[in-house]
């Protein structure tokens, strides 16, 4: 039982290979058509019971259209699929409505069809509206010809209340898989938005090189220190860091080497400064971090760590090893000169660097 159920669940379900028809509508719409042909099986069968042959021999070719609909939705036919679906469901409601009479509930296939119309992404909003109009006008002039003019009905009250009682729960059912269809197609496309928009922020607060934060991102977490440090006084230090002579291993070993050299580095940065702070790409060779809930000195010892750490290091890339040393400039964030001014400071303190030798820390 199980093997039949998924089997019928992947039949259900199998992909359509064309980009520019939705997968979901051709799903409902196989959905839709099987049910309907049940519901079609039902009413001939029904109609047969009462000798109205005529009428059943047209459910059955209802039946037999839908069918036609559900194979050619595979065809890559989704919108030729709903618009025989539609007029199939319209013209066999009004008809049956004007055979059997308002009070058997025949006519409210076209509201199934209403929804069906919502839930095609293809047609425009204004199309949908005129569609709509024109539905209910033909259901408000099924209910004056059905009330003027007498229909043809024939049966036992028992059998009107059970075709009616059968219409309710049809129409439930109708409406709850429609239902349920709106709700997971709204909920993928939701969950598409919330991953588009994840990685929109990711792009726009990430280095595409290195992966670390860049500046944009750096300066917000900068303004939540200085707002913290503002009303707890959370010390915090900045320092600039920048490579040495950068230049000539771009020169002579070219601009491939350079960018894996930027991206080990900042391997290594991320290393230091995990659960101590943060560290961005301010801009070329350039790198921006910052220490929190540290004294200058506690920074500095830090920084040193880091330096030795990088002149130790065998960058290795294809057939070379390279030596690289970094300078940097470090400043203690002060509320009285404000956040930028610190920033200049340790910037005046990695030239102070670069001038005297190099490859060293400056406070
Ligand atoms: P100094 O010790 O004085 O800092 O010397 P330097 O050669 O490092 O300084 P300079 O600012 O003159 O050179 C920086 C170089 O960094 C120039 C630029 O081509 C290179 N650069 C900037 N961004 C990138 C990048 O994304 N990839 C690579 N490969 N090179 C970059
Ligand atoms: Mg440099
Ligand atoms: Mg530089």
């Amino acid at each position: 039982m199980k093997k039949w159920i998924r089997k019928l669940h992947n039949l259900i379900t199998k992909d359509i290979n064309n980009e520019k028809e939705a997968k979901d509508l051709a799903v409902l719409l196989r959905v839709l058509s099987l049910i309907y042909i049940a519901y079609y099986i039902f009413v001939a069968l029904s109609l047969t019971h009462l000798y109205h042959y005529g009428h059943a021999f047209i459910a059955l070719i209802c039946a037999g259209l839908l069918g036609g609909c559900f194979v050619i939705t595979y065809d890559n036919r989704t919108k030729q699929a709903r618009r025989m679906f539609h007029i199939v469901t319209i013209v066999s409601a009004s008809y049956f409505t004007l055979m059997a009479g308002w009070f058997m509930n025949f006519q409210w296939n076209i509201l199934i069809t209403i929804l069906i119309i919502f839930y095609s992404l293809e047609l425009q909003m204004s199309k949908k509206i005129y569609y709509m109009k024109l539905l209910f006008v033909l259901i408000v002039a099924l209910a004056i010809f059905t009330h003027m003019a007498p229909t043809y009905r024939e049966g036992s009250e028992l059998f009107s209340f059970f075709f009616q009682t059968i219409h309710v729960f049809f129409y439930a059912i109708m409406l709850c898989i429609i239902a349920y269809c709106y709700c997971t197609k709204f909920n993928r496309a939701e969950e598409k938005l919330r991953q588009f928009n994840k990685k929109l922020i990711e792009m726009a607060s990430l280095d595409a090189l290195t992966q670390l934060p860049n500046r944009r991102s750096m300066n917000e977490h900068l303004e939540t220190l200085v707002y913290d440090n503002d009303r707890t006084g959370k010390p915090f230090c900045v320092a600039i860091g920048d490579v040495d002579f950068f230049k000539k291993i771009n020169d002579n070993y070219g601009h491939d080497t350079g960018d894996y050299v930027l991206k080990t580095l900042s391997e290594l940065f991320q290393n230091i400064v995990k659960g101590r702070g943060k560290v961005a790409r301010w801009g070329g060779e350039e790198f921006l971090f910052c220490f929190e809930g540290m004294s200058v000195q506690q920074a500095y010892a830090t920084l040193e760590v880091l330096r030795l750490q990088i002149e130790k290091y065998n960058f290795q890339f294809k057939e070379h090893t390279l030596k690289i040393t970094m300078t940097f400039g470090l400043e203690e964030y002060s509320q009285i000169i404000g956040i930028e001014s610190t920033i200049s400071k340790a910037d005046q303190k990695l030239y102070e660097g670069k001038n005297s030798g190099r490859n060293k820390v400056v406070y």
